[in-house]
């Protein structure tokens, strides 16, 4: 597929979680690929940082994702068995909420597991605490463990899968600022703060800032949550291992009741924990990166005490990270309005990592016109349009 005037077929503009997938789906395709990241991936300035990300097949944001993060995983074994890195821990995913709410994450996790056949177990709150003593205060609390489910190592995907598109003959351009991209009629402009590219087409995929280079009808759809993200050391006996499941635990009705978490990765005697919150939208290049210990302390207060044993008390490290949500908190994979050649990707919201191997293989095979089994019509932008 290489063009004979220099240009490239496709332009990925952000080489993290989805950037990088989609430009090594490319490139394996023969496609002749330039990929532009503003830092040097993997960083932490973004939304993929941090070691860890959850993984689970029984999604509760809906139906739609399941066949990407059964798509995640399999190319992740796949890059593993290539490299030899781990990236994909399968110790288990526990989804843990109130039963007594009709339909909450909890419920809507086992219906998709039942929906879709993924191997799971219902517990209750006894059967919870016999198998997973590290969760308490589970009085009326209703679980979905999935085996299947686990951790994958952000960082070492992102790197794995930039190594591989170099290979596969990517250009790829870190330090190089995307500052305005345009369309002709015989391809797209790509403008940087060093020089204009051409190309064929381009994937937008520069996640917190994407709004910023696709103007200002995204502005409204895609906003930016300043995220925290804290260590705690474990006590001496508590009662993790490696092999703890993650976990998320609703704990009340509301959308804010709740905390998710990680066992120690080896060797390792911390755990991360978070909630998370929506309240205050920030600017990504304005955002605060300090922690103040009071946040710490409010996670610590409001969520794990009486629920997470084993955890004390202050926070030994702390990571600040960036969400791009969406009004219904789905992803945005589709065409920019205005430039039928520019594919806008925005699949964070919280619950991204899972999904982006998968949805980088979906959309390359797209770009090339392959025949594809996963409906990328959920997130089309229409949505938002009523
Ligand atoms: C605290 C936290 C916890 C999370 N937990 C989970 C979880 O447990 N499970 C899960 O599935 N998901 C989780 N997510 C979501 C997931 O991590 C994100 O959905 C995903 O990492 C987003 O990837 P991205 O490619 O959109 O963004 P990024 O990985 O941030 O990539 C965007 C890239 O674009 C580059 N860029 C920006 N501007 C420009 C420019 N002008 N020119 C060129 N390049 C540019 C940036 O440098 C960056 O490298 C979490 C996110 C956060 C923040």
């Amino acid at each position: 597929m290489e063009r004979m005037d220099g240009t490239f077929d496709v332009a990925v503009v952000g080489l993290g979680a989805m950037g990088s997938a989609v430009a090594d789906q490319l490139a394996r395709r023969g496609c002749k690929v330039l990929g532009l990241d503003r830092f040097v991936p993997p960083h932490s300035l973004g939304s993929s940082h941090g070691e860890t990300r959850i993984t689970r097949r029984a999604v509760g944001e809906g139906e739609a994702y399941v066949p990407l993060v059964t798509a995640s995983h399999r190319i992740w074994r796949e890059i593993e068995a290539e490299t030899g890195r781990p990236l994909f821990t399968e110790c288990g995913t526990l989804v843990v909420g109130p039963a007594s709410i009709e339909s909450g994450f909890v419920q809507r996790t086992l219906a998709v597991a039942e929906q879709f056949g993924i191997p799971h177990e219902r517990l209750d709150g006894a059967g919870i605490a016999s198998r997973f003593p590290f969760m308490t205060g589970l009085d009326g609390a209703l679980a979905c463990f999935e085996p299947g489910g686990g951790y994958v190592r952000p960082e070492h995907c992102i790197d794995a899968q930039l190594t591989r598109a170099r290979a596969s003959g990517a250009t790829l351009c870190t330090g190089e600022a995307v500052v305005g991209i345009r369309q002709e009629a015989a391809g797209v402009l790509v403008e940087t703060d060093k020089q204009t590219w051409r190309a064929d087409r381009i994937v937008m995929t520069a996640g917190a800032w994407n709004a910023r280079i696709l103007g200002a009808s995204f502005d409204r759809l895609l906003m930016v949550d300043r995220q925290v993200l804290h260590w705690f050391a474990l006590e001496e006996r508590a009662p993790f291992t490696e092999a703890s499941p993650v976990y998320i635990r609703m704990h009340g009705p509301e959308a804010i009741q709740h905390f998710y978490g990680f066992p120690p990765l080896p060797g390792e005697r911390r755990v991360k924990v978070a909630t998370e919150q929506f309240a205050t939208s920030t600017d990504p290049d304005a955002v605060r990166r300090d922690v103040d210990p009071a946040e710490s302390d409010a996670l610590f207060k409001d969520h794990l005490r009486g629920r997470l044993a084993g955890v004390r008390k202050d926070a030994v490290e702390t990571a600040v990270c960036l969400y791009t949500v969406t009004p219904d908190g789905g992803f945005i994979v589709d065409r920019q309005p205005d430039m039928d050649r520019v594919t806008v990707v925005s699949a964070c919201s919280g619950h991204g990592f899972k999904h982006s191997a998968g949805l980088g293989e979906a959309l390359a095979r797209r770009l090339c016109g392959e025949t594809q089994d996963i409906d990328l019509t959920p997130f089309a932008l229409a949505r938002f349009r009523a």
